[in-house]
């Protein structure tokens, strides 16, 4: 047996939600008795995989193939099918970031696994059974599922699990694969950002504002907020439904699921169809003026006042900060 995790990159970089699913695969490993592998793909170099080693990946693969430069789903679950395979795994452990998330039942499909995809806790293991706390009905509750299967595959929700460091001098080594021409019928040929500079699903900072804006012109506090964290804007349903923002900003239940680091909500009232899309946010910040609006129950901090005096005086705080 032995533990397999995906580390996947962002222009040749780690974010922080890998080192989370290496810590977490480290942690199912000892509970078994077994090691962690980590595998990347694509054009990493040598000093940021050997990060990987920082926190108990005993073992680091890397596929450097120029048809595997960018993410192409189905070709990347075939490679990450084959280093299971290759070490024998029997859990493979991804993030449910936006592309972990096409990438987990596929590579299931592959290995004839079951997937828990949204895990929050580490898996039980006691009497021969395998079960695992995951996120249900888009963040709004918790299901408890039992995987039957001989390979587990499970995708972690960023946040959900503390990075620990745990250094095990692993050196990166190249695997090679097979590539299959028929995993390449669909390519990532660009990611157009619809608006804003950071791509809103796997932002680690979020700046979202809601109908409390008034109107669309309003919302380059919201832009100039986010520009100056290096954050991702977003919006609540009304918003886009307006034609205010786009809808590829909207956040929800019926919208984009984000587990930012920090989520910043502006004139949103935090009506529960909104709150399923944010409730992975590590730290959420609101401002209302309505000191009874939902979002502040939620919250780690509030700021009770109009959006209009306080979003410009924190722009002006977080200049003189950068300063
Ligand atoms: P409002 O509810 O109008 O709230 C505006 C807030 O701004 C208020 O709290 C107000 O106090 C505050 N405010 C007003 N002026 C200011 C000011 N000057 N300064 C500071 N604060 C101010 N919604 C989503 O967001 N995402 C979804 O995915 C989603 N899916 C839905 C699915 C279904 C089936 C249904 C029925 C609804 C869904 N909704 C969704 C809608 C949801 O129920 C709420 O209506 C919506 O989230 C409210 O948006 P809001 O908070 O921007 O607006």
């Amino acid at each position: 047996m032995s533990v397999l995790v995906y580390a996947e990159n962002a222009d040749g970089k780690f974010k922080k939600s890998v080192y989370e699913a290496v810590t977490y695969a480290r942690a199912i490993a000892d509970q078994n008795n077994t090691i962690v592998t980590a595998i990347s793909i694509g054009d990493v170099a040598d000093s940021e995989l050997s990060q990987l080693g920082n926190y108990g990946a005993q073992k680091i693969l890397t596929v450097s193939n120029d048809k595997l430069k960018n993410f192409v789903n189905q070709a990347y679950a075939a490679v990450i099918a084959q280093a299971a395979k290759s070490e024998q795994a029997d859990v493979v452990v991804i993030s449910n970031s936006f592309s972990g998330r096409g990438l987990a039942p596929r590579v299931a499909v592959k290995l004839s696994a079951g997937v828990a995809d949204g895990a929050v806790a580490l898996p039980e293991q006691s009497g021969g059974k395998f079960t695992i706390k995951k996120t249900a009905f888009s963040g709004k509750a918790f299901a408890t599922v039992e995987l039957t299967s001989a390979v587990k595959v499970i995708a972690l929700t960023p946040n959900s699990y503390k990075v620990v460091e745990n250094a095990t001098g692993a050196q990166p080594q190249a695997f090679t694969v097979e590539t299959d021409e028929n995993d390449f019928k669909a390519m990532l040929k660009d990611i157009a950002k619809a608006s804003g500079k950071v791509s809103l699903p796997d932002a680690e900072i979020v700046v979202s504002g809601g109908r409390g804006l008034k109107g669309p012109e309003n919302f380059k506090l919201v832009e100039d907020l986010a520009e100056l964290l290096g954050a991702a804007t977003a919006c609540s349903k009304p918003v886009s439904d307006a034609g205010w923002r786009p809808h590829s900003e909207h956040v929800g239940q019926t919208g984009i699921a984000v587990s930012p680091n920090l989520y910043i909500a502006i004139g949103i009232s935090g009506a529960i169809q909104h709150l399923a899309g944010i409730s992975a946010s590590k730290v959420i910040v609101v401002i209302n003026k309505d000191a009874e609006a939902p979002f502040f129950k939620v919250a780690d901090y509030g700021i009770v006042g109009d959006a209009f005096d306080v979003v410009p005086k924190l722009i002006e705080a977080v200049k003189a900060y950068k300063a």
